[in-house]
C-alpha cells in the first residue's frame, strides 16, 4: 500500500489540474467550423426557438391531460391525487412502449443502470439486466430516425421540451396502476396519454427578452429572415405581438405555419396555401413567396425553387434536433443551430467547486485504476476493488449534481448519451438561447476545439485563447478599444 501512495504523490501526470476555466453559459458552441460571414439569410422554428414559456406552462398541460384521461378516456379519479413533478424527468429519455419503463440510453445503445424507472421508482439493476438480457438495446427495437416507437420499434425517445409533461404524466400514471394493482396494457396508456398531451394550450405565458434584439440585429446587418413553424398563425401571432410587436412581420422574408416539419423537408407534395390575418385559407396557386404574407404548410422543396435559397449560406435555428435539424444537415446542407435551453443549468452546474472536486477526483481514480490493475496480488487486488467500489460511488454521485432519477442531458458517465450523439451530428453549432448571438458580431468563425480521438496525443497545445472557454465576446471587445 506504501508503494502505491509513494507511486500516487510522485507520480504527478496521474493528478490532473484542477481548472479554474469556468464555462460561460452563453457561449455559442461548434461542432464544425462555421463562420456567420458566409451566412445570408437566418431561419428560425417559433416555440423554444424564438419563444420560451414559463414552466406553469408545464404544470398547465399536465393538469389538463390528466383531467382528459378521467374525464374522456374513464382513468380512475384518484389520478386526481398526482401533481406535476417538475424536476422528476430529463429531455431525450427512451420509453419502453411495451414494458412501461422509462430510461437513458447512451451513444452505443447501452441503457444507463440507475436510470430505469417504473412509474415513480426505479428498477434494480439486476431486474433491468434480466428483463434485457444485458443493458444492451438492438437496433430493432430503438426509436425510429426521427425518435418515434412506430413499425416494431418498441422505444419512443422524447425530444420535445413539450414531452416533459407527457413523461412525468406517463410515470405518475404507471404508479397508479401498480399502486393499486390494476392490471392494464401500457400501450394502450402510452397512446392514450400521447394523444392528450398534445393539446396545446392558449393560456400561456411566454416570453424571449432578447428575441426582438437578435431580429433587429440581422434586418440592420441586411440578413433575409424567414420562420417555419409547426404551430398557427393564431398562436404565432399573439406570441410575437407579445414578444417582438405589433409589426413583427416586417422583419420576416417569409413566414409559414402549420409547416408539419419534418414531414415538411421530405414530402415534396403538399402545396403552400396563403392564409388571410383572419385565418381563412385561399386557393390560389402560389408563384411567389411575399413578404407580409402568411403561408400555410408547402414543402422545403418548393420553398428552395421559389426563395433560390440553397445550402450552406442558409443557418436555420431549432430546439427539436430531429424534426428541425436532421433532414436539413442529412439531405440540403443548410446550415444547422440547435436552441437546448438546459445548456444554461448544466453549464452553471458544472462551473460549481463541487462538480470540479466530483470530476477531478473521478478522473483521478480513473487513471490510478488503469495504471494499477497490473499489479495482481491478493492484496494489491484489495485495495484496486476498493477503489473501484469508489469510482463507482463517485459516478452515481456525478450524476445526481444534475437529476437525482436521469443525471446529464449530455452524458451517461463517461460516454456521450444518445441524444448528444445526434446533437453532435446534426448541429453545426448549438448554444442555450438565440440571444447568445448578441455576444457575436456577424462576421465571427466558431472553430470547434480539436478534441483527441483515443488514438491520438491529447498534449497538442489547446485553444485556451479562442476556445468555448474565454470567447472574445463583442461587449469585451468593445470596452477594449
Ligand atoms: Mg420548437
Amino acid at each position: 500500500l506504501v508503494s502505491y501512495l509513494f507511486y500516487f504523490s510522485f507520480s504527478s501526470d496521474l493528478i490532473p489540474v484542477i481548472s479554474n476555466n469556468f464555462v460561460n453559459p452563453d457561449t455559442i458552441f461548434a461542432n464544425n467550423e462555421m463562420s456567420l460571414q458566409d451566412i445570408e439569410i437566418y431561419g428560425f422554428d417559433y416555440d423554444y426557438t424564438l419563444a420560451f414559456y414559463s414552466s406553469n406552462l408545464h404544470t398547465l398541460i399536465f393538469n389538463i391531460a390528466r383531467d382528459i384521461l378521467i374525464q374522456e378516456h374513464r382513468y380512475p379519479e384518484g389520478l386526481k391525487e398526482y401533481e406535476y413533478i417538475p424536476d422528476f424527468v430529463v429531455r431525450g429519455l427512451h420509453y419502453d412502449v411495451q414494458k412501461a419503463l422509462l430510461m437513458k440510453i447512451d451513444a452505443f445503445h447501452y441503457i444507463q443502470l440507475g436510470t430505469v424507472y417504473r412509474g415513480l421508482h426505479p428498477v434494480s439493476d439486476k431486474e433491468v439486466i434480466a428483463m434485457y438480457e444485458g443493458c444492451h438495446v438492438p437496433l430493432e427495437i430503438m426509436s425510429d430516425f426521427y425518435g418515434k416507437s412506430s413499425h416494431g420499434h418498441t422505444m419512443k425517445q422524447f425530444m420535445d421540451i413539450f414531452s416533459l409533461p407527457e413523461m412525468t404524466l406517463l410515470s405518475c400514471v404507471n404508479d397508479y396502476f401498480m399502486k393499486h394493482n390494476i392490471d392494464y396494457e401500457p400501450v394502450h396508456l402510452y397512446k392514450d396519454v400521447k394523444v392528450r398531451s398534445d393539446h396545446k394550450t392558449n393560456k400561456y405565458i411566454c416570453y424571449g427578452e432578447q428575441t426582438h434584439a437578435v431580429l433587429r440585429k440581422l434586418s440592420e446587418n441586411g440578413k433575409k429572415m424567414f420562420l417555419i413553424t409547426n404551430s398557427p398563425l393564431d398562436f404565432v401571432d399573439r406570441g410575437m405581438n407579445y414578444i417582438v410587436g405589433k409589426d413583427w412581420r416586417d422583419l420576416f422574408d417569409v413566414v409559414i405555419v402549420q409547416a408539419d416539419k419534418p414531414s415538411f423537408f421530405n414530402d415534396r407534395r403538399k402545396p403552400f396555401r396563403r392564409v388571410t390575418d383572419k385565418g381563412v385559407l385561399l386557393w390560389d396557386r402560389i408563384h411567389h413567396l411575399e413578404k407580409g404574407q402568411i403561408y400555410k404548410q408547402g414543402n422545403l422543396y418548393e420553398f428552395l425553387r421559389l426563395t433560390g435559397w440553397r445550402g450552406s449560406k442558409v443557418l436555420y435555428f431549432g430546439d427539436h434536433i430531429y424534426s428541425d435539424l436532421a433532414d436539413l444537415t442529412l439531405k440540403h446542407g443548410w446550415r444547422t443551430g440547435a436552441i437546448i435551453p438546459e445548456l444554461r443549468k448544466e453549464i452553471k452546474i458544472m462551473n460549481t467547486e463541487e462538480y470540479v472536486h466530483t470530476m477531478t477526483w473521478l478522473q483521478s481514480l480513473t487513471s490510478l485504476l488503469e495504471h494499477m490493475q497490473v499489479h495482481r496480488d491478493p492484496a494489491s487486488q484489495a485495495v484496486i476493488q476498493q477503489w473501484i467500489r469508489e469510482r463507482e460511488d463517485m459516478r452515481s454521485q456525478a450524476k445526481d449534481i444534475f437529476n437525482s432519477q436521469f443525471g446529464s442531458l449530455f452524458r451517461t458517465y463517461h460516454n456521450p448519451t444518445y441524444f448528444s450523439r445526434r446533437l453532435s451530428r446534426f448541429a453545426d453549432i448549438y448554444m442555450a438561447s438565440i440571444s447568445c448571438l448578441l455576444n457575436y458580431d456577424l462576421k465571427h468563425t466558431f472553430y470547434p476545439r480539436r478534441t483527441p480521438l483515443q488514438h491520438e496525443s491529447p498534449s497538442w497545445p489547446e485553444q485556451t485563447s479562442t476556445g468555448a472557454m474565454n470567447i472574445p465576446f463583442q461587449s469585451q471587445q468593445a470596452g477594449s478599444e
